[in-house]
């Protein structure tokens, strides 16, 4: 059993880290100085889910009544804020809990893509949107994470309209080409891509070619992101803490992303 002293030196460590319950001036100096952004949907069992895909689903065990509450959960893997492993698409990829935390922390490009998926929901991010950015913010650094702004997050309330499945029975929203998920693999260097609906590949495809591509080549993918418009297109870190799932295709994520207070958007 811990002892009072530890669980408050626990409790004093979550508290300067996440900054709920300690103001700024107050956090331990590698954090001061420094924004966090939750880039992470609540999971609740109105949570949208990939058609076919089982929800979330939680179970009260013991009702506070009784002295304390605890509940138990049931979901898919690929439910809400997610990683998707090397081994969702590869037979012979990580899978999630031999995926490395060094392979989940990294610098982050976010490309802005609202204007064109407003007037296209099955728009595809593809090179000629990543070379605009570039020419725009310079080269996507070595090791990064690559995720698309399509805006979609502001659906997520709404399952329906955030699967909008469509006349031909097939969900409509973004998602990456595969010659995008190519070009940051092999020109780039990226780790990971993520984006801010159900599926880094556009809703209607059938056979995954970004996740085949990306996934195939030991990268991994984050899906149903959140927040993005809070972030500038550069200069923020990322950091996705997925449950540590044992032969795991993936995982729910916390996903933060830390961004120096001196640096807005560039
Ligand atoms: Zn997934």
């Amino acid at each position: 059993m811990c002892s009072f002293r530890t669980y408050l030196l626990i409790a004093l460590v979550i508290a300067a880290f996440i900054g709920t319950s300690v103001g700024d001036e107050n956090r331990v100096p590698p954090l001061q100085g420094w924004r966090i952004v939750d880039l992470t949907h609540e999971l609740n069992d109105s949570s949208p889910v990939y058609p076919g895909s089982v929800g979330f689903r939680l179970k009260n065990l013991v009702p506070i009544e009784k002295g304390y509450y605890t509940n138990e959960f049931s979901m898919g893997e690929h439910v809400g804020t997610h990683v998707d492993a090397p081994a969702h698409f590869s037979a012979d990829g990580k899978s999630m809990s031999r995926v490395s935390m060094q392979r989940l922390t990294g610098p982050l490009v976010v490309i802005d893509v609202k204007e064109e998926v407003a007037k296209n929901p099955d728009l595809a991010v593809c090179i000629k949107h990543i070379r605009r950015h570039e020419q725009k913010h310079g080269a996507i650094p070595p090791g990064a994470f690559v995720v698309a702004n399509t805006g979609w997050a502001s659906r997520w309330k709404d399952a329906k309209s955030y699967v909008n499945l469509g006349q031909d029975n097939l969900p409509h929203f973004p998602g990456f080409s595969e010659s995008a998920a190519k070009y940051l693999a092999n020109e780039r260097k990226a780790i990971g891509m993520g984006i801010d609906t159900l599926s880094t590949d556009v809703g209607t495809s059938k056979d995954f070619p970004q996740h085949r591509a990306f996934l195939g080549g030991g990268g991994v993918n984050l899906e149903n992101l959140t927040n993005l418009d809070k972030l500038p297109s550069r200069g923020a870190f990322l950091f996705v803490a997925p449950l540590k799932i044992g032969n795991g295709s993936g995982g729910p994520a916390r996903v933060v992303a830390f961004l120096r207070n001196d640096r807005s958007g560039e």
